[in-house]
């Protein structure tokens, strides 16, 4: 399960993809010294996933899982559906979950529960809209939902695992945070952690929101900051390996 503070990229195909993408991504990607690469497609391709990478260090996973083991929810998957394919991660709370089927913080904390219940490791996704940025509350926004996470699943499991900053509005729309504002959040979102009894030290904090391989170093540069949660600039396997090449030279992994 959580082995600490690791460098980690992520690319979240959300709602695009082929089996043809599948087989181009397992030719495409290779291991990035001391980087964690994991790609999440949607999940009618995870069955391919586990075959294309059956021998790799390269990990997947799913975009969302379900709050429950299994029952009456139609067109939902368990976690241990996910795990039981052979991936090893999820993502939860996205904000286009958040945005499109009404998940809470209370949702997103059950899903977290569901996941390490599984083996698999969430990446749990935080952040705050334009609204909330301009009103001067960001800081506020994601405090209050990593505590609402925090309240519902205890600190033991907060700290199992990986966060994602992702502001709402940079992503998919090609404007990121600057440098400073993506540092300052991750380190605001340490701080929180760190008050909840979650030791920010081994815990993994990603950027997320339009990330790609122009900005990624100067991302990067940032000491609070992890790696990425990449939507767009993943859906090329090129782009995404030189994320991953541009964290490993920041970091001097
Ligand atoms: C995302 O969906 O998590 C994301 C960060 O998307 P993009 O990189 O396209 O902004």
């Amino acid at each position: 399960m959580a082995e600490g503070r690791r460098l980690l990229v992520a690319g979240n195909w959300k709602m695009n993809g082929t089996r043809a993408m599948v087989a181009e991504f397992a030719a495409g990607l290779e291991a990035v010294s001391g980087v964690h690469l994991v790609v999440v497609p949607p999940s009618i391709y995870l069955a391919d996933m586990a075959l294309a990478f059956e021998d790799s260090s390269i990990g997947f996973g799913a975009q969302d899982v379900h709050t429950q083991t299994s029952g009456a929810f139609t067109g939902d998957i368990a976690a241990q559906m996910v795990a039981d394919i052979g991936a090893q991660w999820t993502i939860v709370g996205h904000s286009e979950r958040r945005a499109y089927h009404s998940e809470t913080d209370e949702v997103v904390a059950d899903k977290l529960l569901a996941a390490l219940e599984a083996g698999l490791e969430p990446m749990v996704c935080l952040g705050e809209s334009l609204v909330q940025r301009e009103a001067g509350e960001a800081e506020a926004t994601v405090g209050r939902q990593l505590r609402r996470i925090a309240e519902r699943v205890g600190a033991a499991k907060l700290s199992q695992a990986v966060i994602a900053y992702e502001p709402i509005w940079a992503i998919g729309t090609g404007v990121t945070a600057t440098p400073e504002q993506a540092d300052d959040m991750h380190r605001v979102i340490r701080d929180v952690l760190d008050e909840l009894g979650v030791p920010s030290g081994s815990t993994t904090v990603l950027y997320g929101g339009s990330v790609n391989a122009d900005n990624a170093a100067d991302i990067f540069a940032g000491e609070n900051i992890d790696g990425a949660l990449v939507g767009g600039a993943s859906l090329k396997s090129d782009s995404f390996m030189a994320i991953a090449r541009a964290l490993a030279a920041a970091k001097h992994a």
